[in-house]
């Protein structure tokens, strides 16, 4: 068996720039990308990861909102500009910008494999790995960045309208259109609720705060950060029953039930919110590398990429529970391919 100088595993920001740093630097990066399964679309672990569920990305530098072509054409030369290969003629979206991402990887060589990898031995070297489909591998240096999936309810109306007003992230979507002016809801208690109540309300008329106690898990500071906020509305002891909504317009409204032994109560809101934590997708390295508290897997050196394995390095959302951007895990993706590198180097691999 031919031994891999570095596997990639994951196929989100982090993963496709690891790759392109890899294969520039003459690592040949092989590259898990997930399988496609039914059980994967259930779970949020689809290759090209969260990126590929969201809508318009404004935030990831290099893609401006708005028509794309006329800012091109505005920023570079006429007879430059026909040179280029067109485009989608906005911004970037989250789907459109992974795709790029990985084109970009597979243009300096980077061999994709599109199985998860569901088992791991980092106890010898080379390090083995087993793919999805019973293959395994060999690798003197691996990269984790695997990601992280948003949790949701598991409702079925929160399924339907998934990218059309139901999001888990406000910071990707809250600035967009549909959702300017008009009453949200944020369903979540902790810090990462009232920080994206507290986003959303730039935008928002009002944002329903719904949280299923009648305290806030939030910290003193952010819990009052949303107390003060005019524009924030807190349902005491309410949880999330059904997201109401139709085919044009998404969503209108949500129904939520009382655990305090109410009435059901329906409000008028054009965005849902799943702010009720992640999951790291770092279940089947459970033993293998350190892991964080809550299941992230730990960054052993400070400001570096490497685990509690030598040659094992981690990138993305997988290690990051706090930035959690694709800006951030495509710098992340960098770091573990340089980190990988120069440990390669000094090995003399
Ligand atoms: P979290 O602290 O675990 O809070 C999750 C919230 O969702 C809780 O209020 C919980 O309700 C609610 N929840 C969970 N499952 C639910 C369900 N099935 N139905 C209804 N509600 C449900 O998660 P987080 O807010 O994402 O924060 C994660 C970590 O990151 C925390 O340590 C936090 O401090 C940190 N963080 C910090 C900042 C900051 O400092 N700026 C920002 C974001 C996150 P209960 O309260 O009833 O359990």
């Amino acid at each position: 068996m031919d031994v891999e100088k570095v596997i990639i595993i994951g196929s989100g920001p982090a993963g496709w720039t690891a790759a392109i740093y890899a294969a520039r630097a003459a690592l040949a990066p092989l590259v898990f990308e997930g399988a496609v399964t039914q059980e994967n679309q259930v779970a949020g672990t689809l290759p090209l990861g969260q990126l590929a569920l969201t809508t318009e990305v404004e935030n990831f530098p290099g893609f401006p909102a708005g028509n794309l072509a006329a800012y091109l054409d505005e920023a570079i030369a006429p007879e430059q500009r026909q040179t280029m290969p067109p485009h989608a003629g906005h911004g970037v979206s989250g789907p459109e910008l992974v795709e790029l991402m990985r084109q970009q990887a597979r243009n300096f060589g980077a061999r994709v494999v599109t199985e998860d990898v569901v088992e791991v031995d980092f106890a010898r070297e080379p390090f083995r790995l087993t793919a999805s489909d019973g293959k395994t591998y060999e690798a003197h240096c691996v990269i984790v960045a695997t990601g992280a999936r948003a949790n949701y309810l598991g409702l079925p109306s929160e399924e339907k309208y998934k990218n059309r007003g139901v999001s888990a992230c406000a910071v990707c979507d809250g600035a967009l259109p549909r959702f300017r002016g008009r009453p949200l809801a944020v369903v979540g208690g902790g810090d990462s609720a009232v920080e994206e109540a507290d986003y959303l309300s730039k935008f928002a008329s009002t944002v329903y705060m719904i949280h299923r106690r009648d305290e806030l898990r939030a910290s003193k500071i952010m819990a009052q950060r949303a107390l003060d906020n005019p524009k924030i509305e807190v349902l005491w002891n309410r949880t999330l029953a059904e997201i109401l909504g139709n085919p044009t317009d998404g969503v209108t409204g949500v129904r939520l039930a009382s655990t305090a032994g109410e009435p059901d109560l329906e409000k008028d809101v054009s965005g849902v919110f799943l702010a009720i934590g992640h999951t790291p997708n770092a279940g089947f390295l459970k033993g293998k590398l350190e892991l964080t508290e809550k299941g992230y897997l730990k960054w052993t050196r400070p400001g570096r990429t490497f685990t509690s394995v030598e040659g094992v390095f981690a990138a993305g959302d997988v290690a990051d529970d706090y930035y959690r951007q694709a800006i951030t895990a495509a710098g992340t993706g960098c770091m573990a391919a340089l980190d990988a590198e120069r440990w390669l180097a000094a090995r003399g691999l």
